[in-house]
């Protein structure tokens, strides 16, 4: 299978490229995106066929269906990688929260966020590919707290690889924070900045379109990548679980084969969403995709309205900070599948130009008729958080719980909801904490000790661990030096 570009072709480019080469550059014509050329069929015969298979069964056989060109043994090597999570048998328990709700949990991993799901195989496909072609890769990160943990784990010591993070220092919680700098593989430089999230972003941004940069790094004989969730390596992985989930309440006895469900979706870049409909397109029976957000609400907006608007806007610092995102990069996907090259291209170029973009009324009807949103602010959050605790005996991370106000808003109870749980609240735990004691102000380690009281739940050796270990990553610097930081631990 080849890929094709979400805003056309610069003649100057490929026309289509390779799955390798999309992940290798992510970046397409005019600043679009990859997409697959098709998307499989699967249909209800893929399901039957896999009612009964284990996550990395049935996984194996919907990669093969996009016939990418890596070779089996690197996918079954990528695949393995899931044996890493809590039950290897089934790396993504689907729990019953109440009648007709469910939640799928997608933060079993090492890192314990829903990031691994799709960086634990990628890290395994990209150093294979990079040693395939004999090519060194340095792979920038910046991240506010998830991804950045989930990128060093997966790179860590491995071959033709090596990963530059860049985090806003204070501006994630504590566990995050420790989980990185206490990463010590030889490959990895962890950097710390004076600023905030968005500080980290746009130098990223800017190294990666600096031809200076590039050139220093050709001196040493190493090539640039980016491990955003705009990468089409991470978003093939993002598929299966959806799937996966579906066929859980068919064993369950939930649903029966054919039988349509919500998919309720904490969304901030859309990548988990994107996956989501691409499982949908490729036969999966759903109602609808509902998009929940927080108080950075323009993805609400957009599926309401018809209006990309951020005139105006700025992204404002919330409970589930993963989310607080404004330019939700994989939301281009969709609209090339629904509206094509050209259309994409114009609306993109007008987020770009103008801060804003509008749909067309028969547009936005198509949309509507894939996705429903609605957006829940962090008071609220933490009233589900309390409620669903004291109801329904169930704990859930501040993202998660802004699908429980989608649910309650949009969706039809008579219908089975499955809700993406993309935390664990060990990452989260001073919000959850004040959410189910009142208490104010706590460090990381008081809250998860206070939660593990209240909710009698263990605090996981991996997240134990982190207070203990060394330090290893020191380094805390001003933004304008990051270049030079990088170029030294090259
Ligand atoms: C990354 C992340 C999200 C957002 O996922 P997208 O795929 O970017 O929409 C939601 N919750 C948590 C905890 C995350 O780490």
């Amino acid at each position: 299978m080849k890929f094709i570009q979400t805003r056309g072709v610069d003649p100057k480019k490929a026309e289509k490229v390779t799955f390798s080469e999309a992940i290798l550059s992510p970046i397409a014509s005019f600043g679009g995106l990859y997409v697959p050329e098709k998307l499989p069929e699967l249909g209800e015969a893929f399901l039957q066929k896999h009612a009964n298979s284990s996550y990395k069964e049935l996984a194996k056989d919907m990669l093969d269906a996009f016939e990418i060109d890596i070779d089996g043994a690197v996918i079954d090597e990528a695949l393995g990688l899931y044996d890493k999570f809590d039950d290897p048998k089934n790396p993504v328990p689907v729990v019953k929260v109440r009648e007709n709700l469910y939640v799928s949990e997608l933060y079993h991993g090492p890192t314990r966020a829903f990031k691994d799901m799709a960086l634990q195989p990628f890290g395994a496909v990209l150093s294979s590919i990079a040693q395939r072609l004999n090519e060194n890769y340095l792979i920038l990160a910046a991240t506010s707290g998830d991804t950045g943990p989930a990128a060093l784990e997966t790179f860590k010591n491995r071959a033709n690889v090596k990963v530059a993070c860049l985090y806003p220092d204070g501006g994630t919680s504590d566990v995050q924070r420790l989980q990185m700098v206490t990463e010590d593989g030889q490959n990895l430089k962890v950097i710390g900045i004076h600023g905030v999230f968005d500080d980290a972003q746009s130098a990223l941004k800017r190294l990666l379109a600096s031809e200076n940069f590039k050139k220093a790094l050709q001196q040493k004989d190493t090539k640039l990548s980016a491990a955003n969730s705009v990468n089409f390596g991470r978003i093939i992985f993002q598929i299966i679980y959806h799937i996966h989930s579906y066929l859980e309440l068919v064993r369950q006895g939930a649903i029966k084969l054919g039988e349509k469900v919500y998919l309720n979706v904490p969304s901030g870049n859309f990548g988990n969403a994107l996956g989501g409909y691409y499982a949908w397109k490729m036969g999966l029976p759903v109602e609808k995709i509902i998009i929940s957000s927080n108080e950075n609400n323009v993805l609400t907006r957009l599926i309401r309205d018809g209006k990309y608007d951020l005139r105006g806007s700025e992204v404002v610092s919330t409970t589930s900070p993963a989310m607080d995102i404004l330019k939700s990069s994989n939301v281009e996907r969709v609209l090339f599948d629904l509206f094509g090259q050209e259309r994409t291209k114009e609306l993109m170029l007008s987020l770009e130009e103008q801060n804003f973009y509008e749909l067309t009324d028969e547009e936005l009807t198509q949309l509507q008729e894939c996705f429903d949103a609605d957006w829940c602010s962090g008071d609220e959050g933490k009233k589900y958080i309390k409620e669903t605790f004291e109801k329904d005996g169930y704990l859930m991370d501040p993202h998660t719980a802004t699908c429980m106000k989608s649910y309650e808003t949009r969706s039809n109870p008579e219908i089975k909801s499955i809700v993406y749980s993309t935390a664990e609240w060990t990452k989260f735990s001073p919000v959850i904490a004040n959410a189910l004691t009142g208490e104010v102000d706590t460090k990381d380690i008081e809250a998860l000790e206070s939660i593990s009281k209240v909710a009698k739940l263990e605090i996981p050796p991996m997240i134990k661990e982190l207070f203990e270990k060394e330090i290893v990553q020191k380094t805390v610097i001003d933004k304008e030096k990051i270049e030079e930081e990088i170029l030294k631990f090259l």
